[in-house]
């Protein structure tokens, strides 16, 4: 007998993470109650990228199809640096990619990748789902969890997945530690096609490395519109948090920069800002009855385009502990944080290190642009098979 069936899960947050999560559940028999703060379901104005492994998740949660549909597949994956416009490393994305790695690389719309998990969300008879519902507090005793929301409601279950991003309220319960801000700030814009510079319409994720800063372009929806993505070193003490951006904020950090990337700058009309945070990795997430998935579980900085994959994997991972585990959530919970907190950790700190490549100066610059010299193909995909090889097959092996 599967004794998943009767179990409720309670997932707090409706992003990326969280749908995902929600079908990886119900896919084991479990029902869901999901709860996002939010008074409608939606993403962000901006691009994300996808790896292979993204794809290979997607598949398995049954949404490939409608991701797939919806993505851009590149063609390289490029770096420049950004002071005197020479390429550092060129990965072809190509057809030996996708045999290597199983899958494409794609960048897709927000907004797009969320639809295309949502749609499935809204079909499934299994999960119950609330907006304008933020929580608040948790109790997790022996037998329940309840949880409380802003207006005092009281929504009770067998277990409850924290899904509520970088600032997560489940984790501030469970483990009470606070987001390491990085004191980098993003600025993020999507434009039409025809407002980018021509020589800068480029069929694949293109990052301009340049000292203290870096900025990122790539396609969306067919080529139709940018994504334009510019990092810097603040200035300012930061705290994790979003705001509109201004010209003349970002303008005053790219100074040095050479005119082609510099061109981005002078493109959108509008900018969103960004300070980012992550976390120290930690060795237990949860307990008997919660865990945490995406953001909540492991924030990381953006510098390897992981943190919506990892978020993605987690969720699949999750619902093969579960079956693994007979619904035995306890023990699920256990399997799915041995198998997940080791692999997150080191896409953390891969990402930092990745960052401090990125915005490297001085002698640390020369020395960054000569690490791949000569590097071959084969050898880019070797070095890459821990992070896209993932598959659903494998995700429970340590
Ligand atoms: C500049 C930038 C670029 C990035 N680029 C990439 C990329 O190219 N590829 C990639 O894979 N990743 C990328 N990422 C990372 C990616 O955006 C995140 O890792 C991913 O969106 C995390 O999804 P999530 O569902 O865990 O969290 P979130 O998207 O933060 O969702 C959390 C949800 O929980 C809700 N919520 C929060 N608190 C509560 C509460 N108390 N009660 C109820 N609901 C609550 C929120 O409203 C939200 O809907 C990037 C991040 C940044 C900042």
């Amino acid at each position: 007998m599967n004794i998943a069936k009767k179990q409720k899960v309670i997932v707090v947050g409706g992003g990326i993470g969280g749908l995902a999560a929600a079908l990886a559940l119900t896919r084991q028999g479990l029902e869901v109650l999901l709860l996002e703060q939010a008074d409608k379901i939606a993403e962000i104005g901006a691009g994300i990228q996808l790896g292979p492994n993204a794809y290979a998740a997607l598949d398995a949660l049954g949404v490939g199809e409608a991701a797939r549909r919806r993505s851009v597949f590149t063609d390289h994956i490029i770096m420049m640096d950004a002071v005197d416009a020479s390429e550092v490393v060129r990965i072809d994305v190509g057809e030996a990619f996708r045999k290597q790695f199983g899958n494409p690389y794609g960048v897709i719309h927000r907004a797009d990748i969320h639809l295309s998990i949502l749609e499935a969300v809204e079909k499934d008879p299994l999960i119950q789902f609330r907006t304008s519902t933020r929580i608040v507090s948790m109790d997790v005793s022996e037998n329940r969890v309840v949880l409380i929301d802003s207006q005092g409601n009281r929504h009770e279950g067998d277990a409850v997945i924290g899904c509520d991003g970088v600032k997560s309220v489940v984790r501030e319960n469970l483990l009470g530690d606070a987001p390491r801000v990085t004191g980098h700030v993003v600025y993020r814009a999507v434009v039409d096609a025809a407002n980018m510079p021509q020589e800068l319409r480029v069929n694949a994720p293109m990052l301009w490395a340049g000292p203290h800063c870096h900025l990122v372009h790539y396609p969306l929806r067919a080529g139709e519109q940018y994504n334009l993505v510019v990092t810097f070193h603040s200035r300012e003490q930061e705290e994790w948090g979003v705001r509109d951006g201004s010209k003349e904020e970002v303008l005053s950090y790219f100074e040095g920069i050479h005119a082609v990337p510099r061109q981005l700058l002078d493109t959108p009309t509008s900018w969103r800002r960004w300070a980012t945070a992550d976390r120290e990795p930690v060795e237990h997430w949860g307990n008997a009855r919660a865990t945490l998935l995406g953001d909540a579980a492991h924030p990381m900085t953006q510098y390897m385009a992981q943190g919506a994959c990892m978020a993605l994997e987690d969720a699949v991972t999750l619902g093969e502990a579960v079956k693994a585990c007979e619904g035995n959530l306890q023990a699920a919970f256990s399997l799915y944080e041995s198998v997940r907190i080791p692999r997150t950790a080191r896409v953390v700190w891969s990402t930092r290190e990745m960052g401090r490549l990125y915005h490297a100066k001085g002698v640390e610059r020369t020395v960054r642009n000569s690490l791949w010299a000569g590097r071959t193909q084969p050898e880019f995909y070797a070095a890459l098979n821990w992070l896209y090889r993932w598959n659903v097959a494998q995700c429970l092996e340590a």
